[in-house]
């Protein structure tokens, strides 16, 4: 029998889960860069302002940015310099990025790719980045094995990502947040409370910082370290190719 995975609180079949996260990230695509600011408050934007400057682009590097949606961490590595493939499973996020592209003359490679299963070349890569993105995939050892292969020798691994805090009145606060206010903003704002639902359960789902980090070592990053912020609700976490 299929062992059964999470889909946000849900228990479900690894296809189902993926078909199910597609159609999540289609239905949010056009309201996606708004709604991350009302459910944030603006904070993603810092938040991925501090992941840019830990992954430190430089002009010349090959960055793949995996999950990259619409291109917010994308488009602030190609302002450095690196030229950027944004890969995502999803075509509708990528066409709202492309557009976002466009309006900003920056350019990029767009290619849907999943994460577990990637068509890039051994050692293609001197970063690869995934900001918000690898809860979603069914498979994560899998994405991780993946970016652990496209990295060139002492490439960089990077992944920024939400979990639940152990801060205890912050965590309280954050709860009520997001598990009364943030559907209610979905469905007021983008008449879809199903997938703003989805996208709290699985935050709450994802491993606390440290279980995460070993995730990433047994993939065969060394140095694999976990920077938690807010008491671990968001993550930077980075791995080195040797
Ligand atoms: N990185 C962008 C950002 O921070 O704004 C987008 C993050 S969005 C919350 C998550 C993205 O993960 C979606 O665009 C979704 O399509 C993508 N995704 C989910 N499962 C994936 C998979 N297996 N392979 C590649 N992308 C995937």
């Amino acid at each position: 029998m299929v062992e059964k995975v999470n889909f946000g609180d849900e228990l479900v079949a690894p296809q189902e889960k993926t078909r199910r996260v597609g159609e999540v990230f289609s239905s949010v695509a056009r309201r996606y860069d708004v709604m991350n600011d009302l459910m944030s408050g603006g904070m993603h934007r810092l938040w991925k302002d501090r992941f840019v400057n830990r992954v430190k682009p430089r002009a010349g590097e090959d960055i793949l940015d995996m999950a990259g949606g619409t291109g917010d961490v994308a488009f602030r590595m190609a302002t450095r310099g690196a030229r950027v493939t944004v890969a995502d499973i999803n075509a509708d996020m990528l066409e709202v990025g492309k557009e976002r592209a466009r309006a900003r003359a920056l350019d990029l490679v767009w290619k849907v790719e999943n994460a577990e299963a990637l068509t890039f070349e051994d050692a293609a890569f001197d970063a690869y980045t995934i900001v918000f993105g690898i809860r979603n995939v069914t498979d994560i050892p899998a994405a991780l094995r993946e970016a652990h292969r496209v990295l060139k020798r002492g490439g960089r691994f990077y992944c920024m990502e939400f979990s639940s805090s152990d801060w205890p009145g912050f965590a309280t606060l954050y709860n009520a947040w997001s598990e009364k206010v943030i559907p209610r903003l979905g469905k007021a704002f983008a008449d879809d409370e199903a997938s703003y639902r989805y996208l709290v359960e699985s935050i709450r789902r994802f491993p606390r910082p440290n279980a995460f980090r070993n995730m990433i070592a047994e993939a065969g990053f060394i140095r694999a370290s976990a920077e938690p912020m807010l008491g671990g609700l968001v993550s930077i976490h980075s791995g080195w190719k040797v």
